[in-house]
């Protein structure tokens, strides 16, 4: 079974660090290194479509079109991080 990562939607496959760290150091079977390390989100701001907006930056920074980056980050909202 593939896991995303439930603040950004990123397979952690993807992620080169294999996922983010608790504080105790242990690594977070639910969020990214990108998203979340030592316990903390790197953004505990945002919302769900600032993380999406965020997303898509990135993707497009990439050299991603921009209509397909929205796409893959449209089920953002729907994972468990913003699932309140
Ligand atoms: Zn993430």
């Amino acid at each position: 079974m593939q896991k995303f990562c439930q603040s950004c939607g990123m397979p952690m496959s993807k992620d080169p660090k294999g996922g983010g760290t608790e504080v105790d150091g242990s690594k977070s079977d639910q969020f990214c290194s990108l998203c979340y390390q030592e316990g903390a989100f790197f953004n505990p701001d945002f919302s769900a479509r600032e993380m999406q907006e965020f997303c898509v930056q990135q993707m497009k920074k990439q050299g991603m079109n921009g209509l397909l980056a929205w796409l893959l980050t449209r089920g953002i909202p729907k994972l468990a991080r913003w699932r309140v």
